[in-house]
């Protein structure tokens, strides 16, 4: 399949839609998932245009996953979270819904069951709230 210029996150990438950013460099950028499985839920996806993590070139895959584990450290200072679990899926049977490549960075606390894959929608104030915390903790 073909890279669909128009997908969600490429519009984000444009600046035709907005985000709540959390980081921003040449290469990738992060922000707020607006459908949070746990408070502190981070999207990091490369600008490179990739449907895939199997169709992003070997650059971008260590661009994306340097932002990644930057991320993941702020997120776990920021919220002081116990456990960090990385997601990122491939295809649509493996649950992809959004076709940009990007990494899961979602902050895990055994006693804070995990919300489901696209629940429900957080206002965008309220992700600002914690991305402000997660920002000054890069
Ligand atoms: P995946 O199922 O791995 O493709 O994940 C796509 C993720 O993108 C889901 O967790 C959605 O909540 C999230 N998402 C969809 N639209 C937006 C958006 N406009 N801004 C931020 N996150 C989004």
């Amino acid at each position: 399949m073909a890279y669909d210029q128009n997908n969600i996150f490429a519009k984000i990438l444009r600046g035709e839609i907005p985000c709540v950013k959390v980081f921003e460099d040449d290469n990738t950028l992060a922000f707020m998932d607006v459908m949070p499985q746990a408070q502190g839920h981070v999207l990091i996806i490369p600008k490179e245009p990739a449907e895939s993590l199997l169709d992003l070139s070997a650059e971008g895959a260590a661009a994306v996953i340097a932002t990644t584990q930057r991320v993941a450290r702020a997120v776990k200072k920021a919220l002081d979270a116990p456990g960090i679990y990385v997601m990122q899926l491939n295809g649509t049977p493996a649950g992809q819904t959004v076709f940009h490549v990007h990494f899961h960075v979602i902050p895990r606390d055994v006693s804070v069951p995990l919300k489901p894959h696209g629940g429900g929608v957080v206002d965008a104030k309220v992700l600002e709230t914690v991305a402000v915390r997660i920002r000054g903790s890069m």
